[in-house]
């Protein structure tokens, strides 16, 4: 039963990183029809997420714009600012939006994703092979 939700969220990260790599890619068309296709993309990448309850990696969750789901390019669809008082953080502001979200700088900081315990179980792609040959030795077996 764990090795079928293993494979399950693996397919759904897959899915995943299709579609953010399909954001990336749609950013670089002309005009606004890229910024459009990128917040649909967006969007979708979102409800798989939570369809698959499987979570974003931080780093990549961050680089999505919580107001129109757009990607968040420095210099091109987001300003990036560095603040010092009254706490030491980092500032992006959505260009499309204006949505605004702030991240803590502050030395010795680290986010629940990041500490050891809030690690379950981890998926490589090394053991989704082993468990398809698992799978078809039994099959020959029986
Ligand atoms: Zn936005």
């Amino acid at each position: 039963m764990s090795s079928k939700k293993s494979t399950q969220s693996s397919a759904t990260f897959q899915r995943m990183n299709y579609i953010y790599q399909l954001m990336n890619v749609s950013m670089m068309l002309k005009n606004n029809t890229g910024s459009l296709l990128s917040s649909n993309y967006g969007k979708l990448l979102l409800s798989i997420g939570r369809k698959g309850l499987s979570r974003m990696e931080p780093e990549i969750k961050r680089t999505i714009c919580k107001g129109c789901n757009v990607l968040l390019i420095p210099g091109e669809t987001a300003s990036v600012r560095l603040h010092k008082k009254p706490a030491s953080r980092i500032v992006w502001k959505c260009l499309k939006c204006s949505s605004i979200r702030r991240y803590n700088l502050r030395p010795g900081y680290e986010l629940w994703a990041e500490k050891d315990e809030a690690v379950i179980e981890t998926v490589s792609p090394s053991d989704n092979k082993e468990d398809k040959s698992k799978d078809k030795n039994s099959e020959k077996k029986a």
